[in-house]
């Protein structure tokens, strides 16, 4: 069994960038900029913001932070976005999701400049990654694709069953593993609540995409013998051993499966670090866009 490493894999991935970024600074040119707005007090979202802003500052890219409270308003929230999408010094920006009961993301999502877009979730965005045209792909996805490519997984010719059809992890990330390129190629099957005989589709599945939210949901006798597992899942468990009073734990029971698998991501440090790096490559990819 081979562990796909998102940790590590991510750590050189931020080297790479990381000198882009000073090879931009020697030629004079401006470093990368990336904004995210936060709204409200979830502590997971404030987490994951922190983790952003901080990875930015690793790379040496300038980032903003933009938190306002959780009774903020759809329009100055709207205002807000018209601010970012007019403002020559950002580069890209991020919106964290999910939003506040009262705003209505999409009609939030949908005012964002599909240039500065670097979440890949304006429909333009969307629409051009279902054809195949350049454009900014969903981070987690994009992660998922390019941990695959780094360790030189097998796609090609492979039946992959995707766990989950959200439009953030398990609608795009099935599109792009049946793409005709690397990697990619496969046969796909999604899957969700309403599918019957979960199990048995699973076990006939090359590679497995867990992205459903449900800790622990795969079990070894789901999977095949040799088979890859992707687990995207992040849930925070109760877990009274912890400092915090929870632990993070994957879709994936990882000491039943890894025994198996040809290659299996661990929770934490799998798909979570790649999900980052990927926020980090659109921005770089929009301020080359721009130029
Ligand atoms: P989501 O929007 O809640 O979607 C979950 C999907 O799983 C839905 O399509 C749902 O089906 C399906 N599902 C739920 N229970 C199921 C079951 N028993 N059998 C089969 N399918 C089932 O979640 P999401 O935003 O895609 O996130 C999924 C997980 O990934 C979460 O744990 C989230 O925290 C994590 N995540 C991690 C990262 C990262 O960077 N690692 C990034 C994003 C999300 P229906 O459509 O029928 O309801």
């Amino acid at each position: 069994m081979i562990l796909l490493d998102g940790a590590a894999t991510a750590k050189s991935i931020k080297l790479e960038i990381a000198s882009e970024v000073e090879a931009l600074k020697k030629s004079g040119q401006k470093v990368p900029h990336l904004a995210a707005v936060l709204v409200g007090d979830d502590g997971a979202s404030m987490t994951y913001v922190g983790s952003k802003v901080k990875s930015c500052e690793e790379v040496g890219f300038v980032s903003t932070l933009i938190t306002r409270p959780s009774n903020t308003t759809e329009e100055e929230l709207l205002q807000i976005v018209d601010q970012l999408n007019r403002d020559p010094e950002i580069d890209g920006y991020i919106i964290q999701l999910p939003l506040p009961k009262h705003i209505n993301e999409h009609k939030i999502l949908l005012a964002i400049d599909p240039e500065k877009d670097v979440d890949g979730f304006h429909p333009v965005n969307v629409g051009k990654m279902m054809l195949n045209l350049p454009c900014f792909l969903p981070a987690t996805p994009a992660g998922i694709i390019e941990l695959l490519r780094r360790y030189q997984v097998p796609t090609e010719g492979k039946h992959a069953v995707v766990i989950g059809r959200s439009h953030i992890v398990g609608l795009p990330v099935s599109v792009l593993l049946q793409r005709n390129a690397y990697p990619g190629n496969c046969t796909v099957t999604i899957a969700h609540s309403r599918t019957s005989d979960l199990k048995s589709l699973c076990k006939s599945a090359d590679i497995v995409i867990a992205a459903l939210g449900k800790p622990e949901f795969v079990t070894g006798e789901m999977i095949k013998e040799g088979a890859v597992v992707v687990d995207v899942g992040i849930t925070r468990v109760v877990d009274a051993s912890k400092k915090s009073g929870f632990r993070i734990a994957g879709d994936v029971n990882f000491a039943e499966v890894a025994e198996k698998c040809s290659f299996i991501t661990p929770v934490p440090g799998g798909v979570g670090p790649m999900t980052i790096v990927s926020l980090l490559m659109n921005t770089l990819s929009a301020v080359k866009n721009h130029r």
